[in-house]
């Protein structure tokens, strides 16, 4: 980010604009809607702007500027269309404490104006640091036709009532009667009786709310997907936007953790393999509290929580609580992984069943069918495995298993530093430890790549593998 967006307080201080044609009036128009004093410095001033002066709604110079000029001034804009002049009026600007914006000149800017979505006194700036206009003023026209034009108005009016809501404890208590309010009560009332009618429905929805019993908390068990945001369900999503507390594992990419909402208390309750940060007890004990105290908590976990994930515990123990939930299914591991390498989990002719094994469990080495997995054409998705490769290579050569038999390791799945590994069963274990995994990896049991040059374009390391660490 090369340019931080902060909203400045600029009711009553001074903002000069040097310069008296389009580009000038372009900026004023936008400058008119703050409460700042403004001062248009030029020699030659368009009859518009003069009007504006007129109105009383700026003051004029008729002159080109001069030092002393911006004195005092938070904001400078130089808008003359002409370089010389905008380089040297913000000169003298810079000179005299300004932040300085000299139009389209985004080199010489200290800041630079955004597209502007206007619902005072809710106002959404959109900035592309330059790089793209035509992007920020489609999301502008996006934004502009989703945003009723009432919430500006609601908004005002809510900002009013803020002190009589703190009667409500912080928190959920307090954010429900507001999304209530801006949602529903809200533009009811005004779309009924006016702003008068939303004075009235904000009193009745606080004593609403105020007499309203303790209500329970609850909990949502979310699969997180593989770790790209956009493999995450809407409904995913719709969870972390509204989460209280979001209690998630390890796997959970900060790509996703950053779409929870910035209030919401994030844990992490990351498990390693085989030894154990945080035990699954306490998770569940976690869960329950925060639900206990009201709390809406996303159980959020890599993938889907059904696989692997050690959800029925969890379940137990809000159901013992005697808690509300509900899963909310994700895209495993084995479905985004086969997905890249363009192959499918079960093929007529090739295998009609495919196995989700693990390769260790909470005992150690996991056991497995492995006379059956031997079997030519047999597929299996092979989750936590990299510990477990030369165990599970030995028992299913030692079963009478094909050593050709093709094998797939796909590390960091869906992630820009995703690697595919294609190789065989007798190859398997030498191949993982040469990989250096350090990322979640998936195996393949039964699947090479679609296309070897697809597994030779995402492996950058097929050749000499040490090279990678
Ligand atoms: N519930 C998860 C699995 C949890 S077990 C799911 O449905 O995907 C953890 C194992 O999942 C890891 O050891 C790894 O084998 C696999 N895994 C999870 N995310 C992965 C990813 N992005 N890339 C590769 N493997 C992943």
């Amino acid at each position: 980010m090369q340019h931080f967006p902060i909203f400045l307080a600029v009711a009553g201080r001074r903002i000069v604009l040097s310069g008296g044609g389009d580009a000038a009036m372009a900026k004023l128009r936008l400058l008119m809607k703050t409460q700042a004093h403004l001062t248009v410095i030029a020699a030659q001033i368009a009859p518009e702007i003069h009007r504006w002066a007129a109105q009383g709604k700026l003051r004029i110079i008729t002159r080109a500027m001069e030092p002393g000029d911006a004195l005092c001034a938070a904001l400078f804009y130089a808008a003359n269309e002409n370089a010389t002049e905008d380089a040297r009026a913000a000169a003298i600007a810079h000179a005299e404490g300004a932040l300085v914006n000299i139009v389209d000149n985004l080199a010489d800017s200290q800041f630079i104006t955004p597209a502007i979505v206007d619902r005072d006194p809710v106002t959404i700036a959109i900035g592309t640091e330059g790089a793209a206009p035509v992007l920020a003023r489609a999301i502008k026209a996006d934004l502009e036709a989703r945003l009723p034009t009432s919430l500006g108005v609601l908004a005002r009016i809510g900002k009013t009532f803020r002190h009589a809501v703190d009667v409500l404890p912080m928190g959920r208590k307090r954010r429900d009667f507001w999304s209530e309010f801006y949602f529903n009560t809200g533009p009811k009332a005004l779309e009924n009786d006016g702003e008068s009618g939303v004075q009235k429905a904000l009193e009745i929805l606080l004593d609403t709310h105020t007499t309203a019993t303790h209500t329970a908390g609850h909990v949502d068990l979310v699969g997180a997907g593989p770790g790209d945001p956009e493999l995450l369900t809407l409904k995913a999503r719709n969870a972390l936007d509204k989460a209280d507390v979001v209690i998630h594992d390890r796997l959970v990419t900060p790509e996703i953790l950053e779409l929870a909402r910035r209030e919401a208390i994030i844990i992490d309750a990351g498990k390693e393999g085989f030894g154990t940060a945080m035990a699954q007890s306490d998770i569940d004990a976690l869960i329950v509290e925060h639900a206990r105290n009201g709390a809406y908590v996303v159980r959020l976990k890599a993938g889907d929580p059904t696989v692997f994930g050690r959800l029925d515990e969890e379940i137990a123990a809000i159901e013992a609580a005697g808690l509300t939930y509900r899963i909310i299914p994700g895209i495993t591991a084995a479905s985004a992984a086969v997905a890249n390498i363009g192959q499918s989990l079960t093929k007529r002719n090739r295998n009609s069943a495919v196995r989700l094994i693990t390769g260790h469990d909470t005992k150690g080495y996991a056991d497995h069918d492995w006379k059956a997995l031997a079997q030519p054409g047999e597929v299996a998705a092979i989750y936590m495995g990299k510990k477990s490769a030369r165990f599970i290579q030995g028992r299913l050569l030692m079963h009478g298993a094909n050593p050709a038999t093709p094998v797939t390791i796909i590390e960091n799945v869906s992630r820009a530093d995703q690697r595919v590994i294609a190789t065989t069963l007798v190859e398997m274990e030498p191949t993982m430890s040469r990989a250096n995994l350090t990322g979640p990896a998936i195996t393949f049991y039964g699947l090479a790549p679609r296309h070897a040059q697809q597994a030779a374009r995402q492996t950058p390391l097929t050749q000499p593998l040490e090279a990678t660490s």
